[in-house]
C-alpha cells in the first residue's frame, strides 16, 4: 500500500476520499469526530503545497434529497481548519472541473454529497473518471468505506497516482498488525447483538488469540448450542448452529472461548424495567438478558488487564439503558486502563467509550465498523487494494 510518503504533491490538485458521513442534527454537525479524524491527512496536504479537492458520501440518498447535502460539514471543516471551504453545487462535470482546476495551494473545495450520484457505488467509469478529471493525484484516507468498491474509492484509484492517508494507513496498520505480531497474550472481547455479523471474526481470533471473550447478546446462541434456557433474551436462531461450530473449533484450537457466567435480566427492553441479576445462565421465562453480571465483568477486566493486546468489538449489554450499562462500562473501563496496546472497533462500542468519556484512552479507536471487521476477517478490501 503506497502511503503519502510515496507521492509528490507540491502545486498539485489532490482528490481526497474522506468520510464525513457524520450524524446531523437541525441543520448542523453533530458529531464532528469523522472530520477531526481527517485533519492529519488535510493539514500535511495543505502544508506540502497541495489544493485539495474532498470527496465524500452523506448517508444513503435516493434522490438527491437537500438534508442530505454536505453544507454542515463544509462550514464546520471550515472553522476546524481556520480557512474558508467551498462547497461545489455538484460532483463531477465542466462547472465543477472549472472550479477545481483554479484552486491555489492550500485552498480546499469539498464535493457535494457523492451518493448524489447513482453510478458511485455501482463503481461507474464515467464516474469515476469525471473524478479524476479533477486532479493530479488521488488520496483515500476513508477506511470506514474501503469494504466498498465504489467510483470514490477503487474506481477513481484506478485512474490516478495514488495513496492512502494517514487515517486509513493507520487503520491497516494497527489492525493486521493484531494478527501479524501481537504482544502475547491476545485478547478479544467480542459482544453486540448478533453473531452472524461477527462469526468470521471470531472464527479468525480463535486461531490467533490466546482468549475470546464473548458478551452481549451475542452469548445466547453459544448458551443455546450449550442446552441453556434463554427465556426472552434475543436469541439469533441463524447464530446457533456457528455458534456451536465456535465451541468446537475452541476446544481443538488451544484458545479459551469464554463465556458469561452471570447476567442481569430485564422484563423487558427498557430503561424503566424490572432488573433483577442471575447468578448462572439459565434465563427463566418473562426475562431477558440484558447485560453480563458482575462476577463476569471482573473475569473479564481481569482477562483485559492481563493482555498483551485487546481487540473489543460490541458492547457486553444494552448499555444505551443505564440499568444495564454496568457490564459495558466495567470492560471500558478496563480497556481504557489496559498497559497492553488496545484497539476498539464497531460504532456502538465507540459510541459507549464516549458516553463513559473513555474513547482518549485507547491506542486506537477505529473509524470503520464494517470495514474493520472485514480486515480482520481476513478478507481483502477493494479500496485499499487499488491503493497498492
Ligand atoms: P458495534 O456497533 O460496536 O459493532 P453491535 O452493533 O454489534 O456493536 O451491537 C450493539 C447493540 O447490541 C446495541 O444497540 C446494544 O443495545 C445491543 N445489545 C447488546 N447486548 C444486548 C442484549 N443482551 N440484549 C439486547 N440487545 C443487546
Ligand atoms: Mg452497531
Amino acid at each position: 500500500m503506497r502511503t503519502l510518503d510515496d507521492l509528490d504533491v507540491d502545486g498539485r490538485r489532490v482528490l481526497i476520499r474522506v468520510d464525513f458521513n457524520v450524524p446531523l442534527k437541525d441543520g448542523a454537525v453533530a458529531d464532528d469526530t469523522r472530520i477531526r479524524a481527517a485533519l492529519p491527512t488535510l493539514t500535511e496536504l495543505r502544508e506540502r503545497g497541495a489544493a485539495l479537492i474532498l470527496v465524500s458520501h452523506l448517508g444513503r440518498p435516493k434522490d438527491r434529497e437537500p438534508e442530505l447535502s454536505l453544507r454542515p460539514v463544509a462550514k464546520r471543516l471550515s472553522e476546524l481548519l481556520g480557512t474558508d471551504v467551498q462547497l461545489a453545487p455538484g460532483v463531477v462535470g465542466d462547472a465543477i472541473t472549472q472550479s477545481a482546476h483554479a484552486l491555489s495551494p492550500g485552498e480546499v473545495l469539498l464535493l457535494e454529497n457523492v451518493r448524489y450520484e447513482p453510478g458511485e457505488t455501482k463503481n461507474d467509469a464515467t464516474l469515476a473518471s469525471g473524478l479524476a478529471a479533477l486532479a493530479d493525484v488521488y488520496v483515500n484516507d476513508a477506511f470506514g468505506a474501503a469494504h466498498r468498491a465504489h467510483a470514490s474509492t477503487e474506481g477513481v484509484a484506478r485512474r490516478l497516482p495514488h495513496a492512502a492517508g494517514r487515517l486509513l494507513e493507520r487503520e491497516v496498520t494497527t489492525l493486521n498488525g493484531i494478527l501479524e505480531d501481537p504482544a502475547k497474550p491476545l485478547v478479544a472481547v467480542v459482544g453486540g447483538a448478533k453473531v452472524t455479523d461477527k462469526v468470521a471474526v471470531i472464527d479468525r481470533f480463535l486461531e490467533v488469540a490466546d482468549a475470546v471473550l464473548i458478551g452481549g447478546a451475542m452469548c445466547f446462541p453459544f448458551f443455546k448450542a450449550q442446552g441453556h434456557e434463554v427465556g426472552d433474551s434475543l436469541c439469533e436462531e441463524e447464530g446457533i448452529e456457528p455458534a456451536r461450530r465456535a465451541l468446537e473449533k475452541a476446544a481443538d484450537a488451544g484458545c479459551r472461548l469464554e463465556l458469561p457466567s452471570d447476567l442481569v435480566l430485564g422484563d423487558r427492553f427498557g430503561a424503566d424495567a424490572q432488573r433483577k441479576e442471575l447468578d448462572g445462565v439459565d434465563v427463566p421465562a418473562g426475562w431477558m438478558g440484558l447485560d453480563v453480571g458482575a462476577t463476569t465483568a471482573e473475569r473479564y477486566a481481569r482477562e483485559i488487564a492481563g493482555a498483551g493486546t485487546v481487540f473489543w468489538n460490541g458492547p457486553m449489554g444494552a448499555f444505551e439503558l443505564e440499568p444495564f450499562a454496568a457490564g459495558t462500562r466495567a470492560v471500558a473501563e478496563a480497556v481504557a486502563q489496559a498497559p497492553g496496546t488496545t484497539v476498539v472497533g464497531g460504532g456502538d462500542s465507540a459510541a459507549a467509550l464516549q458516553q463513559f468519556g473513555l474513547a482518549d484512552q485507547v491506542t486506537h479507536l477505529s473509524t470503520g465498523g464494517g470495514a474493520s471487521l472485514e480486515l480482520l476477517e481476513g478478507k481483502r478490501l477493494p479500496g485499499v487494494e487499488a491503493l497498492a
